[in-house]
C-alpha cells in the first residue's frame, strides 16, 4: 500500500495525531492507545483544574491557573499540602492566602539574610568611605607641605648640589601624592555609585509591585522598629488593619485587572497618611497595615476616618467598559500596639476590631474593646 493510501485508513485518533504534528506517518498502533489516554488524562486534569478555581471562587488569571497546575501535578507539593489542610479547616482559599501560602519561609528567611548583608555592606562602605576621605586629606596636606618646602629651597638657591636633589625628590613626591590623590578621589567615587545602587535595591525588596507601598515583610521590619522608638520614649503607637469592603464583587464584576486598579487607588488613598508620619503597608491580597507612631488610638481613628471619608466620596470609572465602580470603601481596625506587646498580638487586636467594623455594616474604623495581649 503507498504512503496515501495509508492515509485514508486511518482512524480518527490517527488524524489527530497527524495533524497536531505528534508522530510519523506510519506510527504504530500503540501510540494511537498512549495518545487517547493521553488527552483524556488532560481531560481530567483540565476539569479538576477548573474545579479547584471554581469552587474556590477564584478569578482565572495565569497566577491563578499556574498555582492550580502546581497542586494537581504535584510541582508544588508543599502548596498542594498547604491547600488540602485548608480545605479540611473548613477555610477560605482566597488570593489573599494564596500569595501568603507561596511566601516559601526558606525565601523569607533567605531574603532577610541578603537583606542584614546588604545593611552589613553598606556599613562596611561607609567606613571605607570615611577612612577614603580621611587618606585624602592627609596626602592633600602633605603635598601642601612639600610645595611649601620646594618654594623655600628655590629662595635658598639651587647652586648647591644638596638642595637641587633634595627638590628633585620633593618634585617626585609630589607627583606621586597627586596621583594618589586623584586614585582615592576615583575610588570615593565608585563607593558613592556602590553606596546608591545598594540603596536601591534594599527599597525594590521592601516594596510591593503593585502599589509600590511597603510589602509585609518591610511593614513587619518598621513595626519592631516603631514599637522599640515609642517603648524608648514612653511614646504612644497604635496599629490598624485595613480590609476593602465587598472587593470580591468588584473583581468579579469588572475583572481582575480592573480590581487591581481600585486596589491602587485604595493604597493611594490610604498611603496619603503616610504626610501625617503614619506607615502604611500592603500586607495581604487587599489588605493594609497603618502604624502610627506618637498618635493615640482616639488620634489614629480621626486620620485613619479622613482617608476612609476620602476614598468613599470617590466615584472610580472602569476606564475600558466607563461603567461605574460605584462606592469603593474600606473598614478599618486599630490597636494600641505598645499595649499589646509584640506584632502577633497587635494585629490580631487589630484584625479583631476590623471584623467588628465589618460586621457593623462596613465603612468604618473601629478600635479595639477588648484588653489586650490575649492570652496565649
Ligand atoms: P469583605 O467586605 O468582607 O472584606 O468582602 P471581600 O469580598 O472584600 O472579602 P474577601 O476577603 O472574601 O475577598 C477578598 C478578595 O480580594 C478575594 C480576592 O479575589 C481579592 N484579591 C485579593 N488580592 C487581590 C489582588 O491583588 N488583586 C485583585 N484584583 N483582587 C485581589
Ligand atoms: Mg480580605
Ligand atoms: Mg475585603
Amino acid at each position: 500500500m503507498g504512503k496515501h493510501d495509508h492515509r485514508r485508513a486511518e482512524n480518527p485518533f490517527q488524524r489527530l495525531w497527524h495533524r497536531l504534528g505528534l508522530g510519523s506517518d506510519d506510527g504504530p498502533a500503540q501510540d494511537v492507545a498512549a495518545l487517547a489516554e493521553k488527552l483524556s488524562a488532560r481531560r481530567a486534569l483540565l476539569a479538576r483544574l477548573a474545579a479547584l478555581l471554581i469552587d474556590h471562587d477564584l478569578p482565572i488569571t495565569p497566577f491563578t491557573l499556574v498555582m492550580a497546575h502546581d497542586c494537581l501535578t504535584g510541582a508544588n507539593p508543599r502548596l498542594a499540602e498547604l491547600l488540602v489542610q485548608r480545605i479540611a479547616a473548613g477555610l477560605p482559599v482566597d488570593l489573599a492566602w494564596l500569595e501568603q501560602a507561596l511566601r516559601h519561609p526558606a525565601q523569607d528567611m533567605a531574603t532577610e539574610q541578603l537583606i542584614t548583608l546588604l545593611c552589613h555592606v553598606r556599613e562596611s562602605l561607609t567606613a571605607f568611605d570615611r577612612s577614603t576621605h580621611g587618606a585624602m586629606q592627609a596626602s592633600g596636606d602633605f603635598a601642601d607641605t612639600l610645595q611649601v618646602h620646594l618654594a623655600d629651597m628655590a629662595k635658598a638657591g639651587t647652586d648647591k648640589a644638596l638642595v637641587r636633589n633634595l627638590a628633585e625628590a620633593a618634585k617626585a613626591m609630589l607627583g606621586q601624592a597627586s596621583q594618589l590623590h586623584a586614585e582615592l578621589a576615583a575610588s570615593r567615587a565608585r563607593t558613592a555609585e556602590l553606596q546608591s545602587t545598594l540603596e536601591h535595591v534594599q527599597r525594590v525588596a521592601d516594596e510591593d509591585h503593585l502599589t509600590g507601598l511597603a510589602n509585609r515583610r518591610a511593614f513587619e521590619r518598621q513595626f519592631a522598629l516603631a514599637l522599640d522608638t515609642a517603648r524608648s520614649r514612653a511614646a504612644p503607637l497604635c496599629v490598624a488593619v485595613v480590609d476593602i469592603d465587598h472587593f470580591k464583587r468588584i473583581n468579579d464584576r469588572h475583572g481582575h485587572t480592573a480590581g487591581d486598579r481600585v486596589l491602587k487607588v485604595v493604597a493611594e488613598t490610604i498611603g496619603t497618611l503616610r504626610d501625617a508620619g503614619c506607615f502604611v503597608g500592603r500586607i495581604g491580597g487587599e489588605e493594609f497595615g497603618v502604624l502610627f507612631p506618637g498618635r493615640s488610638p482616639g488620634q489614629a481613628l480621626a486620620l485613619l476616618n479622613s482617608a476612609r471619608t476620602r476614598m468613599a466620596e470617590r466615584r472610580l470609572i472602569n476606564r475600558t467598559t466607563d461603567l461605574p465602580f460605584g462606592p469603593v470603601t474600606f473598614s478599618g481596625g486599630i490597636a494600641d500596639a505598645v499595649a499589646c506587646g509584640d506584632l502577633e498580638s497587635a494585629l490580631t487586636a487589630a484584625d479583631s476590631a476590623l471584623y467588628a467594623a465589618k460586621g457593623a455594616g462596613r465603612n468604618r474604623v473601629m478600635l479595639t474593646d477588648r484588653a489586650w495581649p490575649v492570652a496565649k
